[in-house]
């Protein structure tokens, strides 16, 4: 096999506030050649996650900062180029977690073989990755959802949920989305079929959500914090649950609140957070039932793919604000 460079993106310094295009450096490496157990592996498609922006900094939380000098890492599908390890044979679809790149070497341990025939690769990424597993963990096994009952996914249009407010619909709920976009709220009502969206940069959240649902939401899935946040809490009904998945109103600059948070001992709410990587054991689980639901066209794959490694930064750095860049899962094409 003849010497291979790859080509990665790095972080070229910490971010204050806002990640900026020069935070991130380009670089080509020289691939050593292949020991016994390793495969080479040329990504297809890697996917720009919102969580990231917490590793660029430093400080302590449940997962190590990406160091200054070394290339990012994040969800990619890839092929097997070259192989020495007999259980992923040349042309198998991979899994990983060496994104940001084009190629990269890999050990069994380190990859998940992926079936492209069930559904389209870059789909473990979305629907059928950690981001749709997000979704079905904090329905099913922290909010623990039931048939008829009320919930309000913000961030409806993103990665997350749009998973979920598929998910919510087909369990039977009601369901609330918000977004930051007339194009998402299209996308929400024609597309998800969601109960009732709107537009929480327009008007006041607490108002809508009154209008929504007068009599209250069971379940609040969060993926913003900030003023959505607050606005659900007015409006959660006794005993209702907050999922904590995300607080991205507060990733560039922490966002201060919630100033209502004792709602949470009148109305006797749960609020729970939770992390995905404590919850990947309920892969086989989450597959059985998404890959088939996905065939049978009940849910519906949404995605947003850049092309160009080179267009990962800007990619990155769109997903922090709101807008109309992406909807469902933004995703580089490599
Ligand atoms: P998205 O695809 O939803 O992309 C981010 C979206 O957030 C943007 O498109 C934008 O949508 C919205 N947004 C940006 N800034 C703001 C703001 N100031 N206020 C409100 N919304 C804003 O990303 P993901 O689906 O991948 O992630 C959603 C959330 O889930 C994130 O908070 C992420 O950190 C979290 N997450 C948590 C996990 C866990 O293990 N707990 C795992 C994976 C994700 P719009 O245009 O509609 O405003």
């Amino acid at each position: 096999m003849s010497r291979l460079q790859a080509k990665e993106i790095r972080l070229a310094s910490r971010p204050q506030g806002e990640p900026a295009a020069d935070n991130f450096a380009f670089a080509t490496v020289d691939l050593p050649d292949l020991e016994p157990g390793e495969v080479l592996v040329r990504n297809a498609f890697f996917s720009v996650d919102p969580y990231m922006r917490g590793r660029m900094s430093e400080g302590r939380s449940y997962v190590p900062p990406f160091a200054v000098g070394n290339a990012l890492e994040g969800a990619a599908v890839g092929q097997v180029v070259h192989s020495r390890d007999a259980g992923f044979p040349v042309s198998s679809w991979v899994q990983s977690l060496y994104g940001w790149r084009d190629y990269f070497i890999g050990r069994a341990q380190q990859l998940r073989i992926i079936d492209a025939r069930q559904a389209p690769p870059s789909a473990y990424l979305g629907l059928l990755g950690a981001t749709g597993l997000t979704a079905w963990v904090g329905l099913n096994d922290i909010a623990n959802i039931k048939e008829g009952e009320t919930v309000f996914i913000s961030g409806g249009a993103g990665a997350v949920g749009s998973v979920a407010c598929q998910l919510a619909r087909l369990r039977g709920c009601r369901v609330i989305a918000s977004a930051g976009s007339p194009a998402k709220i299209a996308f929400l009502k024609n597309q998800l079929k969601v109960d009732y969206a709107f537009n929480y940069r327009e008007g006041d959240p607490r108002e809508h959500l009154q209008n929504a649902a007068p009599d209250g939401l069971h379940v609040y899935f969060d993926n913003t914090a900030g003023p959505q946040l607050e606005a659900a809490l007015a409006s959660m009904r006794n005993h209702g649950r907050v999922v904590m998945c995300g607080a991205i109103s507060g990733y560039n600059t922490p966002v201060p609140g919630p100033h209502n948070l004792a709602l949470a001992i009148i109305r006797r709410l749960r609020i729970e957070g939770f992390i995905i990587v404590d919850h990947l054991h309920r892969m086989p689980n989450f597959l059985a039932e998404m890959i088939p639901a996905l065939r049978a066209g009940k849910l519906l794959h949404q995605e947003t793919v850049i092309p160009g490694l080179e267009n990962a930064p800007a990619a990155f750095i769109s997903l922090l604000h709101s807008g109309d860049t992406h909807t469902g899962k933004l995703i580089i094409r490599v």
